[in-house]
């Protein structure tokens, strides 16, 4: 890397300690890094990268008091942040850790983490692996979409569900399909869910989304019920989508339509959006299962919901995050949120799935730790209709 390259790249540091800004930013001039932005608090961060600031790499404390690291690393995951991620802390290296598991779980490009103070050798390795991850530099982008364009997509059909499996650890057997949404885009063709769930979310359209996606799955679950297949059906549902006071009807009106009784169905809500509004979101909760929904806890593990918290919601399901599964084996702070979540779950007589298996060993590890079901590219990737249904004939086969 020469001299002119190094002058080249942007990056941002954000701590609330100003001295620690001085240190780093001076350390970092001292490598040859002279396009440093310094950022005191990370909804300023925030704004600069809204704003269409470019960074290279942004290193992030993760103890600080308006906005936390976590938090500042979630948002940047929702903006789609293609740079490179150092964190650091003067926290113990088991904070940080589960701080980098989570990162990389969020499709952040992880450089690293120093631990505090910094010292000028540290911060010199970390920044050589940004140069020497090939992949960084050039990762693509995944181009946040238009909301315009997404609304135009979901009246004219584009947005469909595709069809994941969870199984049972004890036999393999098909326990439930979880519904993921895709986007049949006419130019850019299949588009990911990280590319227009939070437009949706933003621009107040994500009731719309989830309407056309439960609309399609409900009925095509109807119909593989029909056929006599006994599995149920897990369907996302945006946080912002439990101030719908009339949703637990909609949807159980949606069901009998396609006679399916809503025991069937399981509504995955994400842990960290829910505890924001946990107040207004119970009540919409309830009824949903008075009516007999399931309900379950995604990404358990990334909101750091206390027990109290969760006992007051009346969950059914636990699904562990990726972050704690795939690649658990190597990984001894990961597994011991593996493992402890499991105990919780079960004390709250909950289902545990694990989420992102993607190997034999993660396999392992999860049905050692006991969780029920497990879902994740080791089974199977999601799927459209048609291809699930042939997924779950030979997979009957070959259980057999
Ligand atoms: P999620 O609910 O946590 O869904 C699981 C995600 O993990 C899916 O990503 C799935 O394709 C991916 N996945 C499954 N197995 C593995 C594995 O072994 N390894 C890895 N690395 N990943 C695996 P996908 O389909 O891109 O969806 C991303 C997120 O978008 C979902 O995360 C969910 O939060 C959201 N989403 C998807 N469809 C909907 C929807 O209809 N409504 C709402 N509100 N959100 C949705
Ligand atoms: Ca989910
Ligand atoms: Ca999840």
């Amino acid at each position: 890397m020469s001299e002119e390259d190094l002058k080249k790249l942007n990056i941002l540091v954000i701590d609330d300690d100003e001295f620690m800004l001085d240190i780093v930013s001076m350390t970092l001039e001292r490598l040859g890094y002279n396009l440093v932005t310094v950022c005191s608090d990370g909804r300023k961060a925030l704004q600069k990268i809204d704003d269409g600031e470019r960074f290279d790499v942004a290193m992030v404390d993760l103890n600080m008091p308006l906005m936390d690291g976590i938090e500042v690393l979630r948002y940047m995951a929702a903006r789609q942040f293609s740079g490179g991620i150092l964190l650091f802390s003067g926290e113990d290296a088991r904070i940080l850790k589960t701080a980098l598991s989570l990162a990389s779980a969020h499709n952040l490009n992880v450089l690293g983490s120093l631990h505090k103070p910094v010292t000028i050798n540290a911060l010199k390795k970390v920044l050589d692996k940004y140069h020497s991850k090939s992949d960084v530099s050039k990762r693509k982008l995944v181009e946040l979409v238009g909301a315009d364009e997404l609304r135009n997509a979901i009246t004219e059909g584009q947005i469909v569900p595709f069809y994941q499996p969870k199984v049972r650890v004890v036999d393999k057997s098909l326990a439930s399909a979880e519904v993921l949404a895709r986007w049949h885009h006419p130019e850019r063709g299949l588009v990911p869910p990280i590319a227009f769930i939070s437009v949706a979310e933003e621009h107040g359209i994500i009731n719309e989304l989830t309407r056309v996606i439960f609309e399609q799955a409900i009925e095509q679950f109807g119909k593989w019920r029909k056929q006599g297949h006994e599995f149920t059906l897990g369907m996302n549902l945006s946080a912002d989508s439990l101030s719908v006071i009339d949703l637990p009807e909609q949807i159980s009106a949606l069901a009998s339509a396609n006679d399916v009784p809503c025991s069937a169905i399981e509504l995955e809500i994400t842990e960290s959006r829910l505890m924001q509004n946990l107040a207004t979101s119970l009540d919409v909760l309830t009824r949903f299962r008075l009516k007999g929904f399931g309900l379950s806890i995604d990404d358990f593990g990334t909101g750091f919901s206390s027990m109290s918290q969760l006992s007051n919601v009346p969950f059914t399901e636990l699904k562990i995050d990726r972050a704690f599964v795939h690649g658990v084996e190597n990984d001894a702070s990961a597994l011991a949120i593996l493992e402890s979540s499991v105990q919780l779950a079960k004390r709250l007589e909950l289902t545990v799935v694990a989420e992102g298996v993607e190997d034999q060993s993660d396999w392992n590890q999860v049905a050692a730790a006991q969780c029920d079901l497990v879902q994740g590219y080791f089974i199977a990737k999601p799927m459209p209709a048609s291809e699930f249904e042939r997924w779950i004939t030979s997979h009957q086969t070959h259980a057999k």
